[in-house]
């Protein structure tokens, strides 16, 4: 088209202007149309097949319009206003709006992701809106987002959505989304340069490699606390620096939402397991309250009962019985709650020694019948160990060991009331030995099953009113197990049956070396007949007890209160074994261990306490103990000992 009389003159307007008929034909337009359309214009053409996205209508009214249309291979928006004019023509300006619009639709997008940082409800469900608000920005149809840890050196996956189907683990090495955390920028790449950038820092790519990658930082004032990327497949150019700048944007104040939505995550959290540990610690105390009256007051109203006179002989014995059977229950009780704290705080270590496993199968196998026959259950009591890879010992802590699978037998026969209750082990390879107790009782559900291994758990809160128990032989069990390096599981069906399980690194000792294996079986004790014992103790109850425990076994008893009295008492007889209390109020147990070493160096000591930190009763073996027991100390430990002393 050449110029004519009809050219309107205003070449250098950043906007197009026609002159069009009403039928659309175009008469005439600015040169600066021809930057528009990006191609020649015939003559006789109508205005909609150069912009085919201009609904443009013959109308008495003026009208404004905005479409997008692409030029250079490029979408741009634009807004067009249609005016009548003489002889029905009209006078078509259109105007590129790209940048406008963009701030418009930043600042709407801003609005809008304000708006959703307040409403939504997960971090997850902010994320999705968040994205199909990018989406109205630029393609953000394939996105991730990663937010770095607290050493600020690895990245962690928060957020992707992918048209491809991507990996929800994100790699932990070197990636680019943190090359560019560390860089603190934000980057567009295509593939050429993203293949140089990987051989340089030798980076991986997270999902399959994109044509076009934009990334930027997520960053406070002082901080980068993760990076968000969006990546295109198809078009090598889908981002550029608008685009960018855009991200760039709307980071800065995605980061502060960010940052507020795992805050108040985090908060929520932390309220619910306040919440759920104080619902627990108020049924613990009322678990604990009713634990702790049963036993009591059957041992204060017998022991009252046991002091009048009418009772005949045979009621007293039946009464003391009562006395003695609740009080081990009560111990046991207070022993479950201070093995807990002390594991808990750290203050545990684990002794190991050659285990025989047959001898300790022998004997969980006769606690197991004993267990039955108290609870009363007519259920069959069965051994497992059927595998033949020749394994007789193990190193362990035998004594945790066998705590452990105590623990689930009792339960195993408390709620089993027909059927049978199995226990055994396997070598499921040669680093693991796995024990079970698998049962045939009332089963724990699905939803419960990991929860019972929590302190003062238990499967159904009617339970502890039906069968007893406060809930804490499982947690303990459990940290006895993680605490040797296992770990433990159940896998169970209401009404079928439960197995639980539990794993131990397999470590076999050099049998040349067991001298005493696993748990003693029962000595002749006519070896203690005649010899001579020093009980060391300030205690005049324990004394007496020991007293008599020493005499009904044949040997004689002296008493010292204190330090001072033991040692001059040592000077003066001639004594086989001192039974020491390591606790005495006017001597430093260990010094004392040390002076008495010094004065008789080959004289025994058995040293006696009550819930020594296990290096004190090492360090107690380091300057020349014999063995030690805990307190209350049963007869046949303490003649078993006595025994294997002699
Ligand atoms: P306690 O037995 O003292 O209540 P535990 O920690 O040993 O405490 O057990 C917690 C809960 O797990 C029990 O109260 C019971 O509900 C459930 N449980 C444990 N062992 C079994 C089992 N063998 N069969 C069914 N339920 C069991």
């Amino acid at each position: 088209m050449t110029k004519n009389k009809n050219h309107i003159d205003i070449n250098d307007l950043p906007i197009g202007v026609l002159l069009v008929k009403r039928d659309g034909i175009v008469i005439s337009y600015s040169p600066s149309v021809l930057l528009l359309t990006d191609k020649p214009i015939p003559d006789g053409c109508r205005i909609d097949s150069l912009f085919p996205n201009l609904p443009f209508k013959a109308s008495k009214k003026e009208r404004t319009y905005t479409f997008e249309h692409s030029t250079h291979g490029k979408q741009y928006t634009y807004r067009a206003n249609v005016k009548p004019v003489e002889w029905s023509n009209f006078l078509v300006w259109i105007e590129n709006i790209t940048l406008s619009s963009k701030v418009e639709r930043i600042n709407r997008t801003l609005v809008k992701l304000s708006a959703i940082g307040l409403e939504s409800t997960s971090p997850e469900d902010f994320y999705r809106l968040m994205q199909e608000e990018l989406n109205t920005l630029f393609d953000a149809r394939n996105i991730y987002l990663v937010l770095l840890d607290k050493s600020r050196q690895r990245l962690s996956l928060a957020y992707v959505s992918d048209t491809h189907t991507i990996n929800s683990d994100y790699p932990s090495g070197n990636t680019f989304a943190l090359w560019v955390a560390h860089r603190g920028q934000g980057v567009i790449l295509n593939r050429q340069q993203m293949n140089r950038l990987r051989s340089k820092h030798n980076l991986t790519f997270y999902g399959p490699p994109a044509l076009c990658w934009m990334a930027v930082p997520l960053k406070t004032k002082s901080d980068t606390v993760g990076v968000i990327a969006v990546q295109n497949y198809q078009n090598p150019n889908a981002y550029d620096h608008n685009d960018l700048e855009v991200l760039e944007f709307v980071s800065s104040q995605l980061t502060y939402m960010i940052i507020q939505k795992e805050r108040e995550n985090e908060l929520k959290l932390a309220k619910g397991k306040a919440e759920e540990a104080d619902k627990l610690k108020s049924a613990f105390l009322a678990n604990m309250s009713h634990e702790i009256r049963t036993p009591m007051n059957a041992i204060l109203g017998f022991s009252e009962l046991i002091t009048r006179e009418s009772i005949s002989p045979e009621k007293k014995k039946v009464y003391a019985d009562y006395i003695t059977s609740n009080g081990r229950l009560l111990l046991t009780l207070i022993d479950d709650i201070i093995e807990l704290s002390k594991i808990e705080a750290g203050i545990y270590s684990i002794r190991r020694q050659p285990v025989e496993l047959d001898s300790l199968f022998n004997e969980l196998h006769q606690f197991a019948i004993n267990e039955k026959k108290r609870q009363k259950q007519n259920i069959l009591i069965a051994r497992d160990i059927g595998n033949n890879s020749g394994i007789t010992h193990i190193l362990a802590d035998g004594e945790r060991l066998k705590q452990v699978l105590l623990n689930l037998l009792s339960n195993a026969i408390k709620f089993t009331s027909q059927g049978s209750v199995t226990m055994g082990y396997r070598i499921p390879n040669n680093a693991t030995i796995e024990f079970f107790v698998s049962d045939t009782g009332i089963g724990i559900p699905k939803s419960l099953q990991e929860k019972i291994f929590e302190r003062f758990r238990q499967a159904d809160e009617t339970a502890q009113r039906l069968y007893g128990g406060a809930g804490l032989g499982l947690a303990i069990s459990k940290r006895l197990v993680e605490l040797m390096g296992g770990r433990i599981w159940v896998e169970s069906e209401p009404n079928k049956g439960s197995c639980f399980s539990f794993t131990l690194p397999l470590i076999i000792p050099n049998t040349k070396n067991i001298s005493r294996i696993g748990f003693p079986t029962k000595n002749d004790y006519n070896k203690i007949t005649g010899k001579t014992i020093l009980i060391v103790e300030d205690n005049e109850a324990n004394v007496n007890y020991l007293s008599d425990v020493v005499i009904a076994s044949g040997a004689k008893s002296l008493t010292a209160m204190s330090g001072s009295q033991a040692i001059e008492l040592l000077n003066r007889e001639k004594i086989d074994a001192v039974l020491l209390d390591i606790q005495l109020p006017d001597t430093n147990g260990l010094e004392l261990i040390k002076r008495i070493k010094e004065k008789i160096p080959n004289v025994p000591i058995i040293v006696q306490s009550a819930y020594t930190p296990a290096e004190y009763i090492d360090k107690a073996i380091a300057q020349g103990a014999y063995g030690y027991l805990t307190k209350p100390i049963k007869v046949n430990e303490l003649l078993d000992l006595l025994s294997e002393l002699f």
